[in-house]
């Protein structure tokens, strides 16, 4: 039996054939989650076979609940779970959520509250009733992570009919069979910028990606929506690969415009992809180039947003099947994967990926159930795209600040403040461990604040990262690092001391980095060290280009700033695979696909690749324009 195309219907039909429904009082559904209300929780949790089996057989996941009659009253439950979880846990907030029935747990020390085998949870559950969910306390204090968790906490009527409502359209009775299947580019083809690709069915409509052009002006900036004459309530879903702008920028425009759909994403992605948005509207006010949505509606878009762990199997829609897996690209970043149509299409979608070593994420999952269409990225796809290996890029960056150091100057690395951060911060701190590298390093504008994000996400992260941070050691945390209050932003600079100083924005468009620029770009014994993209026109590239002065306002007068201090560009710390590693990952993907569809790259990239896998690997490829609707089935 087929069971994704499932009817709520059908689905109670198979519930109350398979457990003892005198136990359960209700069934519902949460998106694509099914919710069972039990007044017998100790039944379930002795016998969690009953569930087990039943979550096999309906290929879905299961949440029990206990009925509202069964939950304990509050203030006794919290002295029980007090009682119950060890002190040394450091719970730091114990808050219930009436209308799911949970009580969020929120600890530094999760592995207590959980107990051998999941013992101190069972116990929680069955003598409050109440289900403990856990929260991690974030090692560094995170205001975007504290102003998520209040807001759902607050919202959670609203969100709870809000899954209520999606869960029902997931399960709907189908209106027609899935007989084809296309995909159209709505953005992201042959550029780099507002990532957004429509995939239809006879029954589903689902937006992978909803990005904006940060560095565009013209009407180029946003994916074009109206070109496809879609209505926006007539979306099922959208499906969100990672937290960069050019594939989530221009999410809340949606709901602004009556879109009342989920998102689907990983939790890192959405808390990330909160604080680009919110910063991206201030940035775009300081620029005049105001966005076409406020924060009200970002606000309003958290509401609708489901996050998906990795390799965990949801229905979005009657004939469509969702997994994400790690795409190695920054924390959170996903791979898509979609089963369409009871086993008529499947569809990898890598969005942006490396596939290869990085100091934090492990790199692309490759393996996949089945897949007949790869949709991959090309930003490193041109033919002399490769980049320099990973070792020589840090001995490269080492040896450039052990000489600004010889000189008595000061180091100026401009990054992004999500992803190559957090990179160049594990390099750092890996050679100030082993004691190459001595000096201070400031982390200066939104850096710190995403790496809080980081730290709370270590179950994300590469594998011997998450395993010093389980064991008490951050490296997030180490000793050289120091952030920047602005305030003492002259203290940084006036100082005699040398130091590595982290600031945003990447590519000199504003923000701090500029700032620092300004004071210490005249002195030759400091070094400006870029480490990522530059795109055309910006001030990074224009200084990597050779410029020798910018005019600058001192004291009211127009004057010329002298560029004095190094320029350095060191390759290699990219989060995108390189064209060695695009070959390699086609090469890899298994199952083998029978198609592939290259985008997010510049055209002529993208079409060379498209030869490229052609002739290599005998895909069925192409370079699609946007707007081009490509039949796949
Ligand atoms: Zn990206
Ligand atoms: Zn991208």
């Amino acid at each position: 039996m087929e069971v994704s195309s499932l009817e709520f219907r059908e689905i109670k039909r198979i519930i109350e054939k398979n457990i003892p429904m005198e136990k359960i009082d209700k069934i519902d559904l949460e998106g694509p989650k099914v919710v069972l209300y039990t007044n017998d929780i100790e039944f379930f949790i002795d016998n969690d076979n009953e569930i087990r089996n039943l979550a096999t057989l309906l290929k879905k996941r299961i949440i029990l609940r206990s009925s509202a009659d069964k939950l304990m009253d509050v203030e006794s439950a919290r002295k029980i779970i007090l009682g119950i979880v060890p002190e040394e846990a450091n719970i730091s907030g114990i808050e219930f959520d009436p209308n799911f029935k949970e009580v969020y747990i929120e600890a530094e020390k999760l592995g207590l509250v959980i107990g051998k085998h999941g013992q101190t949870l069972d116990e929680i559950a069955k003598k409050t009733g109440w289900i403990p969910k856990l929260l991690r306390k974030p090692p560094i204090e995170s205001e975007t992570i504290r102003g998520i968790r209040k807001s759902l906490f607050e919202s959670s009527d609203k969100r709870l009919r809000i899954l209520q409502r999606v869960g029902k359209r997931i399960y709907r009775k189908p209106t027609s069979t899935c007989d084809w299947v296309r995909i159209t580019p709505l953005g992201g083809a042959r550029e780099v910028g507002r990532s957004c690709f429509l995939l239809q069915t006879p029954e589903s409509n689902v937006l992978i990606d909803c990005g904006i052009n940060t560095a565009a002006t013209n009407n180029n900036r946003f994916p074009d929506l109206r070109a496809t004459k879609l209505e926006i309530e007539n979306l099922d879903a959208i499906i969100i690969s990672h937290a960069h702008l050019d594939h989530c920028g221009f999410l809340p425009y949606l709901y602004k415009y009556g879109y009342k759909g989920p998102i689907y994403c990983t939790e890192p992605t959405r808390d990330l992809m909160l604080l680009l948005q919110l910063d991206a509207i201030e940035v775009s006010e300081r620029e005049d180039k105001e966005l076409p949505f406020s924060s009200n509606e970002i606000k309003k878009m958290l509401k609708y947003v489901i996050t998906l762990d990795y390799n965990e199997v949801a229905d979005i829609t009657p004939d469509m099947r969702l997994t994400l897996y790690n795409a190695g690209h920054i924390l959170g970043s996903a791979i898509v994967h979609l089963h369409v149509g009871d086993g008529l299409h499947n569809i990898v979608y890598t969005g942006d990926m490396k596939f290869g070593d990085t100091r934090l994420l492990e790199a692309a999952n490759y393996e996949f159930p089945r897949v007949e269409t790869l949709i991959i990225e090309s930003t490193y796809g041109g033919r002399y795209d490769t980049q320099p290996n990973r070792r020589d890029a840090e001995k490269e960056l080492i040896n450039t600040i052990k000489e600004t150091v010889k000189r008595g100057g000061k180091v100026l690395i401009p990054v992004f403040a999500v992803g190559r951060s957090q990179e160049v911060m594990m390099v750092l701190e890996n050679y100030s461990r082993f004691e190459e590298l001595e000096i201070p390093v400031f982390l200066d504008g939104m850096i710190w604040e995403a790496t809080a994000i980081h730290t709370s996400y270590p179950e994300y992260l590469k594998r011997n990262i998450r395993r010093r941070i389980f064991n008490g050691y951050n490296p997030f945390l180490a000793d050289t690092f120091e952030k920047v209050d602005p305030k003492k932003r002259d203290e940084v600079i006036e100082s005699k001391e040398p130091c590595v100083i982290l600031a945003t924005s990447g590519m000199m468009t504003g923000g701090p980095s500029v700032e620092y620029f300004r004071r210490l770009a005249e002195d030759s014994r400091n070094t400006l060290a870029f480490v990522g993209y530059q795109a055309e026109g910006s001030l990074g590239r224009r200084i990597q280009n050779g410029l020798a002065e910018i005019p600058i306002e001192r004291n009211g007068r127009t004057v010329a700033l002298k560029i004095n201090m190094h320029v350095k560009t060191i390759d290699g710390f990219s989060g995108h695979a390189d064209r060695r590693q695009l070959l390699g990952y086609s090469k890899k993907i298994t199952p083998r696909p029978r198609r592939a569809l290259i985008i997010h790259g510049e055209e002529k990239k993208a079409i060379n690749l498209a030869m490229t896998l052609h002739e290599m690997f005998g895909f069925e490829s192409s370079a699609p324009q946007n707007l081009d609707t490509i039949r796949l089935v």
